[in-house]
């Protein structure tokens, strides 16, 4: 096996062991860590179609994360894809309306961010003991409503790691706030800040990149790691359910072996989609990667215009962990169409970042012809869930409608009849008010636990796990604190 080390989108570090990379999060020049190649898959897919969820997960993950041994990989694994999952299949399929719809939403916390969230963990943890880390590990994260809970449940009471979480105090459903802020385990802070996501991000990427921050905490004994999907410990675990589904649809004889496919994924930070365009590099027969945004559509822009514009007003939607405007992974991709020229990558980012905008070249256009965007408005999302609802009895949430509508419109405009699969990244018992007003607007007049147990009624679906605890939980956490206050607050915490 080829031994893949890493290297910085902005050029500062190379050489980076996959443990060194997991354990920084991000680079120390504020750029993101890629692969110096993406490896070839070295199983058949016919092969791969006899393997259940952790076997696939071994075969992917062993290829990108050199430096792990076997044993190291399968106990990570195992550990992290049990029970926690109420399917064994762990990412099932269900065929709908024309698509199958993955369901990345049986973990934990009931969205997709449990499949790495779940497995981050014990990545980290053994990252430092091979790497003789002293400090306490402390993650920092922003968050748009579903990382913030995955990453505490993966966290809670984990030793010699904290875990703090800021997000974006009225940006979030109700019942996203509700699992977080009733989060147990001694390690943790909930955060709400008085600002929207890209404000809870930018600050934390701040404080990543501040060096008299990082020596005090040095001294007192901490060193920070990053849980969202900048950490390639996020990024590759999501690699595994696009190579996993399509072995299942082979399995299942859906598709004929080497049949290529199309993936629909509802985008916000980039990192899913980015996951399945890794897939594809590595061999996977994916034709189209299609790129749904809701109405903060500046992917959709992106894609069809070639510049990236965050000069605009920030929409609350429906679907609010889509709630972005500064997708980060989107560097990596940047970093790759730009022939892996850190020099040109930095000269964008920091565009971005002063002027909130840079516009790529033709040639870097060129190479986008896998991606296909577009987006749905409110209204469109919510007559998706209702459609669907109607003609199959199938719910899915807000974030999922969004990539429906836009795979129909996609439908609608080119005729392509090519097998599809759809990331359905949560389960519709997290954004209950807006799924149950989608699918009858009466539902308004009812309280949120009241939705709940209609929309098991109605689906057919039992109250998962995820909800039933949080019915009668107390609530822990109750910091807020404005965005020029989230230092302090850290600050603060790691004193006691
Ligand atoms: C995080 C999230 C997304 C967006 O995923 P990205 O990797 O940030 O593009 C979509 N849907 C749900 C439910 C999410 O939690």
């Amino acid at each position: 096996m080829k031994n893949i080390l890493y290297k910085s989108t902005r050029g500062a570090e190379e050489n980076i062991t996959a443990s060194a990379a997991v354990l920084k999060g991000l680079a120390s020049d504020g750029g993101l860590f890629v692969p110096q190649e993406i490896p070839a898959l070295d199983k058949s897919l016919e092969e791969l179609s006899h393997m259940n969820y952790q076997e696939v997960a071994y075969e992917v993950m062993k290829l990108f994360l050199s430096d792990y041994t076997e044993e190291e990989l399968k106990y990570c694994i195992s550990h992290a894809y049990d029970d926690k999952f109420d399917t064994p299949e762990i990412a099932p399929l269900a065929k709908a309306g024309g698509a199958y719809y993955l369901e990345l939403f049986h973990g934990a916390t009931i969205a997709f961010k449990d499949m790495a969230l779940s497995i981050l963990p014990y990545l980290m943890t053994t990252a430092a003991k091979k790497n003789h880390a002293e400090n306490d590990i402390v993650i920092l994260t922003a968050t748009s409503g579903d990382t913030g809970k995955a990453a505490l449940a993966g966290f809670a009471d984990v030793p010699h790691t904290r875990i703090i979480v800021f997000y974006p105090k009225d940006g979030v459903s109700p019942i996203q706030k509700k699992q977080m802020v009733t989060q147990k385990g001694a390690n943790t802070l909930v955060v709400g800040v008085n600002g929207n996501f890209d404000d809870c991000q930018t600050g934390v990427k701040k404080m990543f990149g501040d060096q008299k921050l990082a020596a005090d905490m040095g001294k007192a004994g901490f060193q920070f790691s990053s849980a969202n999907s900048i950490n390639i410990g996020r990024l590759i675990p999501q690699v595994v359910y696009y190579v996993y589904a399509y072995a299942k649809l082979l399995e299942n004889g859906e598709i004929e072996n080497g049949e290529k496919i199309n993936v629909v994924v509802p985008t916000g930070n980039f990192g899913n989609i980015l996951a399945a365009y890794y897939g594809k590099t590595m061999g996977l027969p994916i034709e189209l990667l299609i790129c749904a945004s809701n109405e903060n559509k500046v992917l959709y822009d992106f894609f069809r215009t070639g510049v990236y514009d965050r000069n605009r007003e920030f929409i609350l939607t429906s679907s609010p962990s889509m709630d972005i405007l500064i997708s980060s992974n989107l560097e990596r991709l940047i970093y790759k169409i730009a022939g892996e020229n850190a020099e040109k990558d930095q000269f964008m980012m920091e565009a971005l970042s002063k002027d909130g905008k840079y516009e790529i070249t033709p040639e870097m256009r060129d190479q986008l012809s896998c991606f296909y965007g577009n987006f749905a408005t409110e209204q469109e999302t919510a007559a998706g869930i209702r459609e669907l609802y109607k003609a199959t009895g199938y719910v899915i949430d807000t974030h999922t409608a969004v990539a429906r509508e836009v795979y129909e419109k996609y439908k609608a405009q080119t005729g392509d009849q090519r097998k599809t699969v759809i990331a359905s990244t949560a389960s519709p018992y997290k954004f209950t008010r807006s799924v149950m007003t989608a699918i009858d607007p009466t539902f308004d007049a009812k309280d949120d636990f009241a939705l709940v147990d209609e929309l098991s009624k109605l689906s057919n679906v039992p109250v998962p796990k995820a909800i039933e605890e949080i019915r009668n939980a107390d609530v822990l956490h109750k910091t807020t604190c404005e965005v020029s206050e989230m230092e302090q607050t850290v600050r603060s915490f790691l004193k006691k």
